[in-house]
């Protein structure tokens, strides 16, 4: 879990490297599960994501306890997107679970659709409870008004590949997240090699906003930087 966690935060400069994948091409999300055995799961998993929300039932009522309290350690390009790594002791509890924030990311445009719709980008929050467990909240960014909070994390944001910056501690991560934490869940995977299902998955309802040049200076580095939805196969969506 150790070596995992790692290639999360860091993906680029584990040493000994990893196989490259990418967006497009060859190295894109169609060829991943061929590319290396450890991203077989990338093919042959059956729970999968990201994945169109297209009705839901209604579960037992649950809610997201956000306790951001800490602030950002870096910013850092690891050649797939831009991420914010986090200092530790941000949380999130949900039905009695605490998962701790490690980072967060950003796609363009959103990979979860809901009702076939990707919206103009994507934050994705991967939090990891005691156990190992990935809880990956994601929030969805339609284009709108500037977002004053991508607008610090921008003035900082590496241009070059393994390139990272520190972030000052006026950035408070916590007015990223919408007044509307109702959420869909289900159990999904990472969303990049190596793909490892057993995520839970909280695509958040409420939405925030990001400006079109804002959209523009990440898709500039990060043209497109999502895998096409995922079958459902058995899998129910809950809204919470
Ligand atoms: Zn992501």
């Amino acid at each position: 879990m150790f070596v995992f966690c790692l290639l999360l935060v860091q993906q680029s400069s584990v040493a000994g490297g990893k196989t490259h994948w990418g967006y497009t091409g060859h190295e894109g999300p169609a060829h991943w599960g061929g590319l290396v055995s450890d991203y077989r799961v990338c093919k042959s998993g059956r729970e999968q994501s990201p994945v169109n929300i297209n009705g839901s039932t209604t579960g037992r009522s649950q809610s997201i306890i956000f306790g951001y309290s800490t602030r950002p350690n870096n910013i850092v390009n690891n050649g797939h997107t831009i991420q914010v790594n986090m200092k530790k002791g941000s949380r999130i509890t949900v039905n009695g679970k605490i998962y701790q924030l490690r980072q967060f990311h950003f796609h363009s445009p959103s990979e979860h659709q809901v009702n076939g719709q990707h919206a103009a980008m994507v934050i994705h929050f991967v939090h990891q409870a005691d156990d190992g467990q990935l809880g990956v909240v994601g929030l969805l960014l339609d284009k709108g008004k500037p977002n004053k909070i991508i607008e610090q994390l921008w003035q900082y944001m590496p241009e070059d590949h393994g390139d990272e910056a520190p972030l000052p501690a006026t950035v408070d991560i916590k007015r990223l997240l919408p007044l509307n934490r109702a959420f869909y869940n289900y159990s999904g995977s990472l969303t990049t090699p190596p793909c490892s299902e057993g995520v839970n998955w909280m695509v958040l309802k409420g939405r925030a906003s990001v400006s079109r040049a804002q959209i523009r200076k990440f898709t500039k580095l990060f043209p497109r930087s999502i895998r096409p939805v995922q079958p459902i196969n058995h899998r129910t969506i809950y809204s919470r």
